[in-house]
């Protein structure tokens, strides 16, 4: 069973020529069309986070200052992120979307949700739009299933480091935040030395990999690098950011991604989950359009078990060298800090 955030009209969220565009999610629900779900797809009510959901995660007066400038008409925030008119409330239900789709999973105890939705959400911070993003609609959620007790754990498999997911739970110990991405690129943040706060040392994982880094190696670095720390935390729950721009056809980055290699990647992400109904993907980046159907098709498909073949897994590039040291760096990073963690009161 598929379930999926119900529609919203988008279109009115759009900058001429910019690539985080209406097309990509018209193309992600095509991927979902191409597996001819029929009975197992459920398309909940679109629903619109509230103040006190975005609270969990942004700061009250950028809340207000977001919508002001969304309201005065919009324009350009930085020079990667605009907003419109409309963008305000086109990103409120983007954040909704999730917390609508694991209330769901919830009740019904089973399936595997996705976050079909835009404006993406991985790099907004706490108190700022960033990379495209205005509300992080993956942090939003992590933070409804927080507050009920559960432990979350998020892979960030988009081609960029999710900077904001990152910097908004970098002190919770309820949350492990993976990324595995390229490096150098947008936006910067994501060596192996960050590792969270001394309320959460270990509670970030990140894979910095080089451009042309093929499937393989990310498969060994879920294997080696990220399997341990999962078992070490005990995630209660699994949310993905899923974006789709590690795709070799993708027009923004230079890894060499497959759909066949998101398909053998999802599999293993949902072995991360203690049980069924317990995993949520949410679209975040992905930006041509054909690579960006086949990988949403490949990947939900390989989690439904559909009868549908994704383009052969891709293997033999660089990056295992680096994952190996990512993963050392990681480990000496967390034996530095437990060394200097301040002495309590
Ligand atoms: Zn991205």
């Amino acid at each position: 069973m598929l379930i999926v955030n119900g529609p919203v009209e988008d279109a009115e969220h759009e900058e001429f020529g910019h690539p985080e565009r209406p097309d990509r999610l018209i193309a992600a629900l095509a991927g979902i069309s191409d597996l001819d779900l029929g009975d197992d797809l459920t398309v909940l009510t679109p629903y619109a986070a509230t103040r006190a959901e975005l609270a969990r995660v942004h700061q009250g007066a950028y809340l207000d200052e977001l919508g002001a400038y969304c309201y005065a008409g919009g324009g350009n925030i930085d020079a990667d992120t605009y907003a419109t008119y409309d963008s305000w409330s086109i990103a409120r239900y983007a954040a909704g979307a999730g917390i609508a789709v694991i209330d769901e999973l919830r009740r019904v105890g089973t399936g595997v949700g996705f976050i079909a939705a835009r404006p993406p959400g991985h790099h907004a911070l706490a108190d700022r739009a960033m990379g495209f993003c205005l509300l992080n609609n993956i942090a939003v959620a992590a933070a409804s299933l927080t507050a009920l007790g559960e432990r979350v754990l998020i892979v960030d498999w988009d081609v960029h480091h999710g900077n904001g997911t990152q910097s908004i739970f970098w002190n919770d110990p309820n949350v492990l935040y993976v990324s595995a991405h390229q490096w150098p690129l947008f936006p910067g943040s994501g060596g192996s030395r960050e590792i969270g706060g001394f309320d959460a040392l270990g509670g970030i994982v990140n894979i910095p990999v080089p451009a042309g880094t093929t499937g393989d190696v990310m498969l060994r670095a879920l294997d080696d690098v990220v399997a341990p720390a999962v078992a070490q935390f005990s995630p209660t729950w699994v949310l993905v950011s899923a974006g789709f721009d590690a795709h070799r056809g993708d027009p923004l980055a230079d890894l060499a991604l497959t759909s066949g290699d998101f398909a053998m990647m999802a599999n293993r992400v949902a072995q991360f989950a203690p049980g069924p109904g317990r995993l949520a993907l949410f679209l975040e980046g992905g930006y041509d359009l054909a690579a960006l159907r086949a990988s949403v098709a490949g990947t939900l498909g390989a989690l439904l078990d559909c009868d549908y073949a994704p383009e052969e897994a891709s293997s033999g590039g660089p990056g295992q060298e680096q994952v190996l040291r990512a993963a050392n760096e990681r480990l000496i990073a967390i034996h530095m800090a437990e060394d200097s963690r301040p002495e309590e009161d």
